[in-house]
């Protein structure tokens, strides 16, 4: 339920509306836009329709959600939310971009890599420490150890640092060094760690799952939504479907389809999306003109010996490259490519 104030309402009206939905056991989101002020209302709201808040002073009406995400929903916010961590600012006019190799590996490496990047134009550097490997006999990752080197990459660079949590009891080590917390592909639908990073008020990158539905990636964001944390992204980074030549299928529809449904910024990953360095520059370009507010791109000294992901990672002049391409395409379409 949407309960929409008149435009300069008191405080006192909208601490009077607040209290009497807590009083009912729902949770209220205060969401203050340019135009109005309104509370979703979430919750088993059976009974809240019938509580009489049309009667309450400063309220201008009240309408049910439609959507079954609730706060992720445009219905209860016009506006796109801009994400910004640092130099790092996604959505809105500004095209956000990550890039960075899939694992820390050295101090070389991360901080040669960070100064490549940034110079290329991008605002923040990923990099996973905790690695989610589909073989337990894969590299894992240089764990804490990764999150040092990540903050050294920051301190001579000043990027953002992007880096993967995998379980909610590593949330709060995480978050000492991160300026996003990853969430990704393969715990889309973990709600202990959804919840848990929902927790923090670090921004998190959400990563769809290959087999989830949009509309359980935007169900997945609710649970970050609604523990308290706004500052979410959405990442499409592919699907599995029955297609072999690329690693996975990157649909790109998702972008406006959400833009429609959400004030959430989305994100492309075309690395992980197509599994080719051959293919990022076009895919990334492709993303920027269906209107992404970020990508985030796999970029290595030396791909071919990366520890994971190496086939899809770009060395620095084919990033540099790719930049100069999104540019001109964010130029086309009325964007700014940091
Ligand atoms: C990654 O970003 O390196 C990663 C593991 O991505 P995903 O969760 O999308 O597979
Ligand atoms: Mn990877």
């Amino acid at each position: 339920m949407i309960i929409v104030m008149q435009a300069g309402t008191a405080p006192a009206d909208l601490d009077r509306v607040v209290a009497r939905v807590e009083a009912l056991k729902l949770r209220p989101h205060v969401i203050v836009g340019t135009e109005r002020t309104v509370v979703a209302v979430v919750g088993d709201e059976r009974d809240a329709m019938g509580a009489g808040f049309e009667m309450l002073p400063g309220v201008a009406s009240v309408l049910p959600i439609l959507a079954p995400y609730k706060v992720a929903s445009r219905e209860v916010q016009a506006e796109p939310t801009i994400v910004t961590a640092g130099p790092l600012v996604v959505g809105g006019k500004s095209i956000g971009v990550i890039a960075g190799p899939c694992s820390v590996e050295s101090s070389e490496q991360i901080v040669g890599t960070a100064r490549a990047v940034k110079a290329a134009g991008a605002t923040g550097l990923r990099g996973g420490a905790f690695k989610p490997r589909t073989s337990p006999y894969s590299f894992q990752g240089m764990k804490e150890r990764g999150l040092e080197l990540l903050a050294e990459a920051r301190a001579e660079t000043g990027l953002a640092i992007v880096t993967e949590v995998v379980a909610p009891e590593d949330v709060p080590l995480v978050v000492q060094y991160a300026d996003v917390l990853q969430v990704g592909a393969r715990n889309m639908q973990n709600y202990r760690l959804l919840e848990a990073v929902g927790r923090t008020q670090t921004p998190v990158l959400l990563k769809r799952g290959p087999a989830a539905t949009v509309e359980e990636l935007l169900l997945a964001a609710e649970y970050i939504l609604d523990a308290g944390n706004r500052q979410v992204m959405l990442c499409e980074r592919g699907i599995r479907t029955f297609e072999a030549h690329t690693r996975f299928t990157l649909p790109l529809a998702t972008v406006p389809w959400l833009h429609a449904r959400t004030h959430l910024p989305v994100v492309v990953d075309p690395s992980h999306g197509t599994g080719h360095a051959n293919l990022v520059e076009s895919m990334a370009a492709a993303s920027v003109a269906a209107g992404a507010d970020g990508l985030i791109i796999e970029v290595h000294p030396d791909p071919k010996c990366a520890s994971s992901d190496g086939a899809q990672t770009l060395d620095f002049a084919a990033f540099e490259r790719m930049m100069q391409v999104c540019r001109r395409v964010a130029e086309a379409v009325g964007r700014t490519l940091a």
